[in-house]
């Protein structure tokens, strides 16, 4: 009976990840639209290409995370299997590495 309520609790932290993570992913969508519209100034081309860049790439890490969620694969480690701890999701919702493993990859 316990196992079921853990695996109830679970789905409402996830349901929450997904609609906080969906949200996230529509206001970079928005951000996207704003950025790449022309502002006619080429003084800011380049600043915008580089928010531009780091805006789809936040965009990336969110549906990354969100086809996970829908998976079932969300919070396990991709290197090792391993789960990847509540404190770290909750920093980086989009981790995809448990930390010592994240630590072997940026090495
Ligand atoms: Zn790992």
């Amino acid at each position: 009976m316990s196992t079921g309520m853990h695996q109830h609790a679970e789905q409402d932290r996830l349901g929450d990840l997904r609609t906080s993570l969906t949200k996230q992913f529509e206001a970079h969508q928005a951000r996207l639209t704003e950025l790449t519209a022309d502002t006619g100034d080429p003084g800011q081309a380049l600043t915008q290409d580089a928010l531009v860049a780091a805006t789809r790439q936040s965009m990336a890490q969110i549906g990354d995370a969100l086809r996970r969620i829908a998976d079932g694969g969300y919070g396990v480690c991709e290197r090792c299997g391993g789960d990847i701890p509540a404190e770290r999701l909750e920093i980086l919702p989009h981790a995809r590495f448990c930390v010592p493993c994240q630590q072997r990859q940026n090495r």
